[in-house]
């Protein structure tokens, strides 16, 4: 398979080309026996991130696979212990900390998170089967079989999912129900045609259509189940999907592997929303004559910025053009990044603006990037935009074209594509490290995207103006209040309705964002401080090689350079390029 023959290629080069100590050499030949041992392990995860070997199994979420998973886990941890990081050259040491903090999370979501129990939500076989259909790493045929083999465990893995749920909460199980009916699509009637197109012979095609239909029957009874679960959630008592402040810190510290613990972070972003409210001030001030004439001026200036971002969103793309508005964007976008020179791009690797996949919908996010992983960098990468379609009332879809206006579309695209998520993942899968590739960090990823945004607006992207300056601000600012509400809602008890009069009032956001925020920050804990505490990282950072660097300072090495150490935690970033290693 192509995407194998290419990784040994990689391996060989950055092994001749660094000539590493013995130290390195032996724990990069440890590296490569413990993936490996990952890839047979968790090989779902395998094809995600590129490897095909063992695509045709299928993991069955039952105790015995639990015990296995953190045997694997202690593992690793034990191999490491007896490994000396201090031998190691720094970026072998940041793998360690990577491989380290990777292995003791796992070892932590599954004792004690223990997010398989009481998130139904965890339990959905529709994205890994579409995978094999969509990624074209193997002839169609090929891959069919690999889609037969795993079929046969369907029936399994949701008899061990329904086994596992216990005091789950009404959030996830209500998310678990809307994805598991999504999933139904990818065994909708046009699979057994393309089977039956295929070149599987009769018996593999009968094969085909009978495990189809025992895979449609556990689905479906698992849909049925949650249905039960739900309508007995509603009654109550259930589980709060607040895990509070013990566990939040815990999250926290593996899942962002931040130089903050997120109390601190938290009271920075408090901070943070003050100085943007009194910028906003400014800007909204300067544009109220443009969009306002001599109308009165409120008093209260959350009332008036708010009144200027109305004017503003009013100016918004067609409802049934959104997805196409999008694409049309992004080739600008490239074009601006090469004029003011701000990094290197790669043509040759397509971005391509699809409709979200059903399956993938219904988490509340309206756009995302699914880029390949790192051991098939060549293989598409794509722009997922949810369609206003009919799932949204037209009230709903006018909400969110506000939302999304002219100016916040271009910053959206900017955080996804360009210079954001899409052209940091092509660096990153460029980098020699593939554990910091794998064992990526959220919060550099997420960061970067935000930084990728100021990085525009400080080259002067949409000219510069107050229109595009005060956009951003209200943009930035919902990274800043995510930081806020969360550690507010998980571990403060924040309400409902607080929460949602902070985003109207202090964020100025639509009240279908607003709702939608909600619900997401009901089924996600930390990852909504990931943005504001990434960005807060390479900001500081920034500035800080800009200050040792003098005139030197060149905006395009800094990115590529940053950009070249893999997705990994900003802090051990610094120490690469600090360290100059
Ligand atoms: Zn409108
Ligand atoms: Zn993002």
């Amino acid at each position: 398979m192509r995407a194998l023959g290419s990784l040994c290629l990689a391996l060989l080069v950055a092994a001749c080309a660094a000539v590493p100590s013995a130290p390195d050499a032996h724990f990069q030949a440890h590296v490569a026996q413990v993936l490996e041992e990952m890839w047979q392990e968790f090989p779902e995860y395998a094809v995600r991130m590129g490897n095909y070997k063992y695509a045709d199994r299928m993991t069955v979420p039952d105790a015995a696979r639990r015990e296995r998973v953190i045997a694997f886990y202690d593992r690793q941890l034990a191999a490491l212990a007896r490994l000396d990081p201090a031998a190691l050259d720094a970026s072998s040491r940041v793998d360690f900390e990577l491989m380290k903090n990777r292995f003791e999370r796992g070892r932590w979501e599954q004792l004690t998170f223990k997010a398989w129990q009481w998130q139904p939500s965890t339990y959905n076989v529709g994205g890994d089967f579409d995978y094999l259909l969509i990624t074209d790493f193997a002839p169609l045929d090929q891959r069919l079989r690999f889609f037969l083999a795993r079929l046969d465990k369907v029936p399994a893995y949701y008899a061990a999912a329904k086994a596992n749920v216990s005091d789950p909460t009404l959030e996830h199980t209500q998310l678990a129900l809307r994805q598991n009916k999504g999933s139904l699509a990818v065994f909708g009637p046009q699979l057994m045609k393309k089977v039956d197109a295929s070149g599987l012979g009769a018996e593999e095609r009968a094969l085909f259509a009978r495990r189809l239909d025992a895979a449609k029957a556990a689905t479906g009874d698992y849909i049925a189940w949650l249905t039960a679960l739900e309508t007995k959630l509603e009654a109550g008592p259930a589980r709060s999907f607040r895990i509070g402040k013990a566990l939040y810190e815990q999250k926290f510290a593996y899942d962002i592997q931040s130089g903050f613990t997120a109390g601190q972070l938290y009271r920075r972003a408090l901070a943070e929303k003050a100085r943007l409210h009194d910028a906003m001030e400014i800007r909204a001030r300067e544009l109220w004559p443009k969009y306002m004439g001599d109308a009165h001026v409120p008093a209260d200036r959350l009332v008036m910025i708010r009144v200027v971002l109305d004017e503003l969103a009013k100016h918004h793309a067609r409802r049934d053009r959104l997805v196409q508005v999008v694409r049309e964007q992004l080739p600008r976008l490239a074009a601006f990044v090469r004029e003011k020179d701000l990094l290197d791009q790669d043509e040759t690797r397509p971005l391509i603006v699809r409709e979200t996949p059903l399956y993938m919908r219904g988490s509340g996010a309206g756009a995302s990037i699914s880029a390949p992983g790192p051991l098939d960098p060549t293989a598409n990468t794509y722009y997922n935009v949810t369609p206003l379609d009919d799932a949204f009332t037209p009230e709903q879809a006018e909400s969110l074209l506000r939302e999304y206006n002219d100016w916040t579309l271009q910053i959206l695209n900017i955080h996804e594509a360009i210079p954001g998520h899409y052209t940091q993942l092509m660096h990153a899968n460029k980098s020699k490290s593939l554990v910091k590739s794998l064992f990526a960090n959220g919060s550099m990823v997420e960061g970067w995207a935000v930084f990728g945004e100021k990085t525009m607006m400080d080259a002067a992207y949409g000219g510069g103006t107050s229109e595009m300056w005060l956009s951003w601000m209200k943009w930035n600012l919902r990274t800043v209040v995510n930081t806020i509400l969360d550690y507010e809602i998980q571990t403060m008890g924040l309400t409902r309705d607080a929460a949602i009069a902070m985003m109207t009032r202090e964020a100025f956001q639509q009240q279908t964002e607003a709702t939608e925020k909600w619900r997401r920050a009901t089924l996600s804990q930390v990852q909504l401080t990931s943005y504001y505490n990434g960005y807060a990282e390479i900001t500081a950072l920034r500035d800080e090689m800009r200050a040792r660097e003098g005139p030197a300072f060149s905006v395009k090495d800094f990115n590529n350079k940053f950009l070249s150490y893999g997705s990994a935690p900003v802090r051990l970033i610094r120490e690469l390029m600090i360290n100059g290693r």
